[in-house]
């Protein structure tokens, strides 16, 4: 994929720097493990006006002092699932997939999980109150490309409604074909003066429905974007989203470029490059490094646990980065033990170094025509 920043080899996965950085790694240190793109979210820039003074830098490639491709999001997956996390306890606030999550931590057995939704959606946008001032703040299809073309990355998306994973047939319906109006209206707002060399791509939703997803890329791919994003809900399970895939995939063209949207665990990357996905972007590996959780050819394992407080192992023996080839699990469950800010830097940098690698050693599988031998290697099946 060509960027006016440079050229992203794919599949890729696009690490996320929320606020505008990786929390624990430089971006120079990132792309050299691999990282050629980077995913900023829109929302943090425009709750609180910053993407003004961004503007006065001159966009973000500017303001963050990097030459590398960036992508914004439009904004709207912060608003909704702001609204429906807090009502029926998905999102961000739990698992994204609701049937795996664990007993204790949904809302249907713990009503003190259950709060008041703090988004009203209309047909013009979504109102919705700034958690952290209690500032009521609106956001639609004109404010949200308008703040992305300020913000200035290479690849912007356009606005959309994430519906939660237990919204039901008829308001997924409605809410769909309100999407396809503000895609019309996100298309608009991007295609004004002063024209950019931003590209501009479409989202398909439809929730765990056949008919509305296969709807749904039928009537964005025929949009002018310049190329698509599957965005949530997809389903109960991570099963139920191989099955949307298989819906939505085979219905966009081939030569525009396919993102799955905040989608990024190892299995998932399998899943989705096996089914046409180009880029992925996810917060787990800075997430996971963050909560002590490290990613290893052998699972997860969790270096705040008791178990490795004396192991002189490397975090993981495959791993080839400076991480592995330098420090102990022993130290760096000490630091996390401790909160010592440089333990979760190690692991940060271990966990995207992992992540960069595998999209690497995907991308060399395609190539040589042993993607599903690496696959079975890596998921053991
Ligand atoms: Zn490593």
């Amino acid at each position: 994929m060509k960027t006016p920043h440079g050229t992203i080899h794919t599949p890729a996965f696009v690490p996320v720097a929320t606020k505008g950085a990786l929390r624990g790694l430089s971006f120079e240190e990132a792309n050299k493990f691999g990282g050629e793109v980077f995913m900023i979210n829109t929302f943090h820039f425009y709750v609180d006006g910053k993407y003004k003074l961004v503007k006065k830098f001159g966009g973000l490639h500017e303001f963050l002092n990097i030459d590398y491709p960036l992508m914004t999001d439009s904004g709207g997956f912060q608003v909704f699932s702001l609204g429906f996390g807090l009502e029926h306890g998905v999102g961000k606030i739990s698992n994204m997939f609701p049937g795996e999550n664990k007993p204790g931590k949904h809302p249907k057995d713990n009503p003190a999980l259950k709060k008041k939704n703090l988004v009203k959606i209309t047909e013009e946008g979504a109102e919705f109150k700034y958690y952290k001032n209690g500032k009521k703040l609106f956001l639609d299809a004109e404010t949200s490309i308008k703040t992305q073309k300020q913000l200035g990355a290479d690849i912007i998306f356009a606005f959309d409604e994430c519906t939660s994973p237990l919204s039901d047939y008829e308001y997924t319906k409605h809410s769909v074909a309100r999407t396809h109006r503000w895609a019309i209206r996100s298309l608009k707002e991007f295609n004004k003066t002063p024209k950019t060399d931003q590209a501009l791509m479409g989202i398909i939703q439809g929730g765990e429905f056949k008919d509305l997803r296969e709807g749904a890329a039928k009537y964005v791919s025929s949009l002018p974007f310049f190329g698509f994003g599957i965005g949530g809900p997809l389903g109960q399970s991570k099963r139920d989203m191989h099955k949307i895939l298989d819906w939505t995939m085979p219905l966009l063209p081939e030569n525009k470029p396919r993102h799955l949207l905040g989608i990024g665990d190892v299995d998932d990357i399998f899943n989705g490059v096996e089914r046409g996905i180009d880029t992925f972007d996810c917060v787990n590996p800075t997430r996971l490094a963050r909560h002590g959780t490290a990613l290893t050819h052998g699972g997860r394992i969790s270096l705040k646990s008791g178990r490795y407080v004396n192991s002189r192992e490397p975090v993981d023996k495959r791993c080839q980065c400076r991480v592995c080839r330098g420090y102990s699990r022993a130290y760096i469950s000490s630091l996390l033990r401790e909160w010592e800010i440089y333990g979760v830097m190690l692991l940060v940098e271990h966990n995207l170094f992992y992540v960069l690698n595998l999209m690497e050693e995907i991308r060399r599988s395609i190539k040589d025509g042993r993607f599903l031998e690496l696959k079975r290697r890596y998921l053991g099946k």
